[in-house]
């Protein structure tokens, strides 16, 4: 049985970086930028005012204060969006809203509050300017956040908010970004109905498909729904190849050791199995391999092991292929309310919820532990991780936890 990180390793050597597609900007939210942005214009494009105030000539403020303002002739207003007309030229001033540009003459900019503007309401040609201002106050430079011709955004930066208001200031509709994966899912089993269906006694709904579906839209992928195969080869092999012209491919089931095997045996006939087991819990029945060329990854069935199972393994292959490189969950360090035995030597990764107080972290297991419980995850903030070389966590231990929604972007490696 191979180890957590030997099997990363291997899924991670299957996938590469995939292709570069152009997209409207707010399409490509947590995509990776294929292209370096240059800005073809200054911002600010002019020099403006920070304030709302009047621009003015400083050498016309030296010595004014309350007790002696300086008096100034108020030529113009001049808003955000509009430009001056006018020169200011000693003992006058423009009145100037935040964002307007500074008109020519002027080199500072007194702000309303020390004028007598709240008597004056804009109303008078005359302002009292009551304190001395040096030059350059309250300007903000044209090209002070981005000067035209240079470099804004590097290629490999992931897209967030702030990279899309970025491009927006620049006028940019549209980048080249890596493509998104198509990550195709398939669930095996023959007591499993869509959630579209009416539910036959015996049955139970197809959860492990949507939440999968759930997460590799989380993680930026576009799910493709290939459906239920039924207990046959015929319909297993059917379903598959639908899913053939995606990035990966995930199952869910038949890959465990005395089930139903019949995945595993359709899988060596169609493809590659790398390895099928990992020293870990839950999850221990993993297959990984190709199926015609195109990656796979065969889960557990049970709900829980499925979704530990991505995000230990389809996660960072999604963000690889999404050109990725911070591929971590980011883990903490938490003090453990349950004691946790491991029998068996293998990587135990327990549902918990952590919390901080007093500036610590302490995590507690969300209750019985066993694979079918898919509250337990809905409840879960965090896996608790437990080495295979120790037999045995004490209550009150500080223990590493994954945190499952923190960002890979905080950059903490695997
Ligand atoms: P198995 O690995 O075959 O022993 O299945 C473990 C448990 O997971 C069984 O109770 C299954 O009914 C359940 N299960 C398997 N596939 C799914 C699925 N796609 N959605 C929800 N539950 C499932
Ligand atoms: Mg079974």
């Amino acid at each position: 049985m191979i180890s957590v990180e030997q099997a990363l390793e291997k899924i991670l050597s299957y996938v590469d970086v995939l292709g570069e597609e152009e997209h409207p900007i707010l399409d490509c939210l947590g995509q990776v930028l294929a292209e370096d942005i240059y800005s073809s214009i200054n911002i600010p494009p002019l020099d403006n005012t920070a304030m709302d105030g009047y621009a003015v000539q400083s050498r016309d403020t030296y010595g004014a204060s309350q007790q002696s303002p300086r008096v100034l002739r108020v030529i113009e207003t001049v808003t955000a969006g509009s430009l001056p007309k006018c020169e200011v030229e000693t003992g006058t001033a423009t009145r100037i809203m935040t964002g307007a540009p500074i008109p020519k003459g002027a080199d500072s900019v007194v702000r309303f509050e020390d004028t007598d503007e709240a008597l004056r309401k804009g109303l008078s040609d005359k302002i009292s300017i009551l304190c001395q201002v040096d030059a350059g106050l309250n300007i903000r430079r044209a090209g002070e956040d981005i000067t035209k011709g240079s470099i804004v955004l590097s290629r490999g930066k992931v897209i967030r908010p702030s990279e899309v208001g970025v491009l927006a200031s620049l006028g940019r509709s549209s980048v080249r970004v890596i493509r998104r994966p198509v990550v195709a899912i398939l669930a095996t089993g023959g007591e499993l109905v869509d959630i579209e269906q009416p539910l036959p006694t015996g049955k139970i709904y197809d959860s492990n498909t949507y939440s999968t579906a759930a997460l590799v839209l989380r993680y930026g992928g576009i799910p493709k729904i290939l459906g239920i195969a039924l207990d046959n080869e015929e319909s297993l092999v059917t379903r598959l190849h639908q899913g053939l012209d995606s990035d990966m491919l995930i199952t869910t089931g038949g890959v465990s050791m005395g089930d139903y095997d019949m995945v595993r045996d359709v899988l060596a006939k169609e493809g590659e199995i790398v390895f099928w087991t990992v020293r870990m819990k839950p999850g221990k029945p993993l297959a990984f391999g190709k199926i015609r060329g195109v990656p796979h990854l065969g889960l557990p069935r049970n709900p829980v092991s499925y979704m530990v199972t991505f995000e230990l393994y389809a996660r960072p292959a999604i963000l690889k292929m999404m050109g990725k490189k911070n591929l971590g969950k980011p883990t903490i360090e938490a003090v453990i309310g349950n004691p946790i035995v491991n029998t068996d030597g293998r990587r135990i990764l327990a549902r918990a919820v952590v919390e901080k107080r007093s500036g610590q972290y302490f995590a507690r297991l969300t209750g019985a532990q066993g694979s079918g419980i898919l509250t337990s995850m809905s409840l879960a903030n965090g896996l608790v991780i437990v080495p295979e070389d120790k037999a045995q966590v004490e209550k009150g231990d500080v223990v590493q936890v994954m945190m499952l929604d923190w960002s890979e972007e905080v950059g903490i490696d695997i």
